[in-house]
């Protein structure tokens, strides 16, 4: 047997109140009657949500939110954290890396993987058995969960299965991730996907449906912080040159204060300094993210034009354990950053984050986001990509990749300037054009919040959940 874990990842209930001061009108009526509807249907339910991580990632960033909130409703949403061997996850990943249309690794999806992909479901279905009961609700999250559906399915959950990746047009690595999954997946009463695209061939169109991700403006992330302490949050974590600062402080998702304590490392050691434009780029160590090209694009086309400074900003590789090709891909941008000339690479940083915390590092990602003068998301492949969400909330221009979700968000022009993803000139000019024009990049930079209260808070996403859920439960209900 695998050392399989199922750990429950404690939330703090987040009152809905809050939301009035960012929410228009007609919104908080959306929100009223969707706590009108969610409590009779809920009522002596479990809503379980069961993902592979309870930190770094979009998955995670959104459940601490969406969880806290329905807790503070009085839903009994609870999130749960499945652990399993390495072998699991290099199994996972290569899958994670084909539902993108990408080889990842290169490795095969055969018997051997579904062995062990099924060794760690059957261990995890099997301590599930001892806390869902009939009438639950279960969303499982990607996937690394998918094998979870049949067993949960048995013991009368209402189960739902949620991709949060996918790609525009499928190709022959993702039909063979889906091919491997679909057995898993299909027995999942519903199934949702952030985009209508991504709807996978081979399943019953009638239990799709589309839930795009979203936001919490008061998170340690996205919540608002003077410039004075976005500076203190900055020098605290070490990213920053300069002297001292106000304090670096931030408030908890339970409303307790918060401060930054912790530092970040920056390969090489040198800080950005205060006086010049910064570039950044907050993501996973991933292939996909395409860290070596931002740097690239950065040093041929930004570089030379400008004054600018570049960050490339993720996860300390250590602490994300279900991502085991992270220190791979952070190693190469070293390596990459030290064949620079020390006159380039002075104005390059690669910072990893402090993660014990996971609020703290929300905290330090929020001030550089708000910081920086741009930034971007040079994605090859996006499920969605919240990092442009998160940008576009705090008014910062984005430029990105013209790829999955993100074009949804981004209208090339007016919430921000999309570039085809391997286009590095272009990705280049982009990022000058809003360098040197900053009339244009505020313009942009308030259209993209406007755009985020209007489609991207969490309003919208718990609307939809309550939606899906009765549609399940009345559904199953009338025998359906
Ligand atoms: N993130 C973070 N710390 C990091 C790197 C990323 O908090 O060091 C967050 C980022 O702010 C965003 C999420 O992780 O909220 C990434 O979500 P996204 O949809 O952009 O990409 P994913 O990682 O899910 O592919």
């Amino acid at each position: 047997m695998p050392a399989v874990t199922i750990e429950p990842v404690p939330v703090s209930p987040i009152p809905l109140a809050r939301l009035a001061e960012v929410l228009l009108a007609e919104q908080q009526d959306e929100l009223e009657s969707t706590v009108e509807r969610a409590l009779p249907l809920l009522q002596d339910r479990v809503v379980w949500n069961i993902n592979s991580t309870a930190r770094g990632g979009g998955v995670a960033e959104m459940l601490r939110s969406l969880v806290g909130h329905a807790r503070a409703a009085g839903v009994n949403a609870r999130w749960l954290v499945v652990g399993s061997e390495p072998d699991f996850f290099h199994v996972t990943k290569r899958l994670h890396n084909r539902l993108h249309g990408a080889p990842g690794d290169g490795g095969p999806l055969g018997d051997h993987e579904r062995e062990v992909y099924e060794r760690t479901s059957r261990a995890a279905s099997e301590r599930l058995s001892g806390l869902v009961r009939a009438g639950d609700v279960v969303v499982l999250h990607d996937p690394q969960t998918a094998g979870l559906a049949e067993r949960l399915v048995t013991l009368g959950a209402n189960v739902v299965w949620r991709a949060h990746i996918g790609l525009d047009l499928p190709n022959d690595y993702a039909r063979a991730a889906w091919d491997f999954l679909l057995p898993y997946v299909r027995p999942a009463h519903a199934y949702v996907f952030s985009r209508e695209a991504y709807a996978w061939e081979g399943l019953d169109p009638a239990r799709v449906s589309v839930i795009a991700p979203s936001i919490d403006p008061f998170s340690a992330k996205n919540q608002e912080l003077d410039p004075a302490t976005v500076r203190a949050i900055l020098l605290q974590a070490e990213l920053l040159a300069g002297g001292p600062a106000g304090a670096p402080i931030f408030t908890r998702e339970d409303a307790t204060p918060g401060r930054v304590d912790a530092t970040a490392e920056l390969i090489g050691g040198a800080r950005v300094p205060a006086e010049i434009p910064l570039v950044t780029q907050v993501s996973r160590w991933d292939r996909l993210k395409d860290p070596m090209g931002v740097m690239e694009g950065f040093v041929r086309h930004v570089l030379p034009e400008s004054d600018a400074h570049l960050m490339l900003a993720g996860p300390d590789v250590r602490a994300v354990a279900d991502d085991p090709e992270g220190a791979a891909v952070m190693e190469a941008c070293s390596a990459r950053w030290k064949s620079l000339a020390p006159e380039v690479r002075e104005r390059v940083h690669l910072a990893l984050l402090p993660m014990d915390d996971a609020e703290e590092n929300a905290a330090i990602v929020n001030a550089l986001q708000r910081w920086s003068s741009v930034v971007v998301q040079k994605s090859l492949a996006e499920g969605f990509g919240l990092t442009v969400t998160e940008a576009m909330w705090k008014g910062t221009p984005v430029v990105a990749g013209r790829i999955g979700g993100i074009q949804d968000q981004v209208v090339d022009g007016e919430t921000g300037l999309l570039v085809a993803p391997a286009d590095l000139e272009a990705f280049g000019a982009a990022v000058l054009g809003l360098l040197r024009d900053p009339a244009v990049a505020q313009r942009m930079g308030k259209a993209a919040k406007e755009m985020v209260r209007e489609k991207f808070l969490g309003v919208r996403h718990l609307a939809q959940y309550v939606d899906l859920f009765e549609a399940l439960i009345r559904g199953r209900a009338a025998g359906g």
